[in-house]
């Protein structure tokens, strides 16, 4: 261990190695990480996690004027109650017990991930976990623009999403069991395709929820991601997609829709 501490130390690529090294160990438990009921089990409490500080946001909003004026749909009628999050939680925890939880749990036991020792350098994460991004949000789109345009897909898959016209935090994955198994493995395709360290693997998958849950949330906030990168669409761009039922089908970036003549920015640039 000397030795590999000292080449360790011997380049800046290294450096980076040493940061992210001791959370690494820390995370690298075999009988976490390569159990077979992992992606389901962190897809679900990361997003319940996550939608913890809009519950508040959203409790906060009955008695706070300045709240509800952050709301995309401000004048429309109070935030969702807490009988709304509690359905919609528990709509989520079956399809996820009944579907994704053993369907991902079946591939995962025939994939055998292995757990390199080392940790990833912080740039390797970076590359990784953007690379990751991009992909998904390309797959996404192209899987989205296809649930519109078949009417049976929309029908059978796609239109239980659509129930809310004012999407909330955890409205993101109030969707059908097939629609949320089918992006969870988009996910973990766009993962292996780009042939992740299982660390960076890890904070794509975060960040996917984080920013599916930013994007429903329903909040036009002041320190929102996409005021910082305005290559990004946020809330008001996927809100604008539940109010019109077309348009703004990526996710998280524009440019696809740009691209293909689908972006409609009017909710944006009118909130
Ligand atoms: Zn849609
Ligand atoms: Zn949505």
């Amino acid at each position: 261990p000397a030795v590999m501490n000292a080449s360790l130390t011997a380049s800046p690529v290294a450096r980076g190695e040493l940061v992210l090294q001791p959370m690494w160990d820390l995370l690298r438990v075999e009988e976490v990480l390569l159990s077979p009921v992992l992606p389901a089990s962190y897809a679900f409490l990361a997003h319940v996690l996550l939608c913890l500080p809009y519950l508040a946001l959203d409790a906060l909003g009955a008695v706070s004027p300045q709240v509800r004026l952050w709301r995309l749909s401000a004048g429309s009628g109070p935030p969702p109650t807490l009988r709304q999050w509690f359905l919609c939680c528990g709509r989520i925890l079956r399809a996820y017990l009944t579907s994704v939880l053993p369907l991902t749990a079946l591939l995962q036991g025939l994939r055998s991930p292995e757990l390199p020792e080392r940790a990833p350098s912080c740039g390797q994460l970076l590359l990784e976990v953007s690379a990751c991004l991009l992909l998904f949000d390309t797959f996404f789109f192209a899987w989205h623009l296809c649930l519109h345009r078949t009417p049976w897909l929309y029908r059978n898959i796609h239109q239980l999403h659509h129930q809310h016209r004012q999407p909330f935090a955890l409205s993101a994955q109030d969707a059908s069991a097939a629609e949320l198994l089918s992006l969870l493995l988009l996910a973990m395709a766009s993962a292996w395709l780009v042939g992740c360290h299982p660390l960076s693997e890890a904070v794509f998958h975060l960040l996917n929820t984080w920013l599916a849950v930013e994007d429903h949330c329903g909040y036009n906030l002041p320190w929102a991601l996409h005021r910082l990168l305005p290559f990004m669409g946020g809330a008001p761009y996927h809100q604008d997609h539940h109010v019109l039922y077309r348009g703004n089908y990526a996710p998280y970036f524009t440019h696809w829709d740009r691209l293909f003549g689908t972006y409609c920015p009017s909710v944006k640039d009118t909130s």
